[in-house]
């Protein structure tokens, strides 16, 4: 193996690494794991998959949150911690050898809180004192005093606070000892991302758009959600497996709100985000007085709104617009869902259509062609 890590160390890695997976790093985050040195997860971002060190500074806690795999009153647990220095060597080491591009710290709250954070705090810092230049995310514990939050902070990449639920009943049944007023004090000031837990029986969607939009509000960077897993030997281990596909409209929604500039209720179809279709068609769908939209004419605002188009197609189309070089044959390659799209937009007020393609007609059209009146203004 390139890297020297001491046999304690390589048996904490394995361990600490397992257990940090229920904290998300990134949507769409790689399983796949380094299969030479443990703990190391890839994250997926705009620039490629980052390799991250992903562990917790221990996995012993002093909680018994109902769905957590490290809850004290969990038996069978093989329990252990990082010392600081041996946590600084190891990232440095995995850094320097090129496995890692930075260090992603999350921990069990062990016997306190605070004098976890303040070692988890004191990695980071020890680190950047060495010269380390990596991603360094700090996860806040559960009742860590603001000013040691805001001490560290100034050598973390970024940090995050797991609010875990959308409302107190929720955390009620996940973990009664956390607060919902205290999580978003902490993310006021660390702004940051924070995490979800989806589908563990009483969360709603309404609950959860209304405080994403408050985060979105407060400056919180993103919201990471994370489909309930039933965990043998906890009180809630009886429950069914979160619904991934709940998960995805959520993380639709949040993208919703935050880049497109939908106000929350919009998304809703009764009280609840659609399951079968994806939220933007569902939100066009029960609009239809709003489609077709013209490309030719139509405005940024309205452009993203289009189910298929989000900023970046309709950035260009913009600019083609502007030099004169938008047809409907440029739109065909331009459009990363053209079926999608020709369902509810139009160009120069003919129908999208593509060579050999038969679209499944929306009610937006009639057999025999465009009905409605092209609506470029904004929505
Ligand atoms: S405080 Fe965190 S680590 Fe401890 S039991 Fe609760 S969720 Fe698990």
């Amino acid at each position: 193996m390139l890297v020297k890590l001491s046999f304690d160390t390589y048996r904490k890695l394995c361990v600490l690494g397992v257990h940090s997976k229920f904290d998300v790093c990134a949507m769409w985050e790689g399983y796949e794991r380094n299969l030479s040195v443990p703990g190391i997860y890839h994250a997926a971002s705009p620039s490629g998959k980052i390799p991250l060190l992903k562990v917790l500074f221990t996995n012993r806690c002093e909680r018994n949150c109902g769905y957590c795999s490290n809850r004290k009153d969990r038996d069978r647990v093989e329990r252990v911690s990082f010392d600081v220095f041996e946590l600084v060597r190891a990232t440095e080491e995995l850094y320097e050898k090129g496995f890692i591009k930075g260090l992603f710290l999350s921990s069990g709250v062990g016997n306190n809180a605070e004098e976890t954070f303040v070692k988890m705090g004191e990695v980071a810092k020890i680190l950047r004192h060495r010269g380390f230049r990596g991603y360094i995310h700090l996860k806040v514990l559960p009742g860590v005093p603001l000013d040691a939050i805001a001490y560290y902070q100034k050598f973390a990449s970024r940090m995050s606070f797991n609010l875990e639920a959308p409302s107190t009943s929720g955390l009620e049944m996940l973990m009664a000892e956390k607060s919902l007023w205290y999580g978003l004090k902490v993310l006021s000031k660390i702004k940051g991302t924070t995490q979800f837990v989806v589908d563990y029986g009483t969360d709603s969607d309404v609950d959860y758009l209304k405080l994403m939009a408050k985060l979105f509000s407060m400056g919180v960077c993103r919201v990471y959600f994370k489909a309930f897993v039933p965990i043998s030997h906890t009180p809630m281990e009886h429950l069914p497996e979160g619904s991934r596909i709940r998960e995805k409209r959520l993380y639709e929604a949040s993208f919703l709100i935050q880049r497109y500039g939908f106000f929350w209720k919009e998304l809703l179809d009764g009280d609840r985000l659609p399951l079968n279709i994806d939220v933007k068609t569902g939100w066009a769908l029960r609009n239809p007085h709003l489609f077709p939209v013209d490309l030719a004419i139509a405005d940024y605002r309205t452009l993203i709104r289009v189910p298929g188009i989000g900023p970046k197609t309709a950035r260009r189309i913009l600019n083609l617009r502007r030099k004169g070089e938008l047809d409907s044959e440029g739109l065909r390659k331009i459009l990363p869902s053209f079926r999608k799209t020709a369902g509810f937009a139009v160009f120069k007020g003919r129908r999208l259509t593509a060579d050999g393609d038969k679209f499944p007609m929306l009610p937006l059209f009639s057999e025999t062609g465009y009905q409605y009146m092209p609506c470029g203004r904004s929505i």
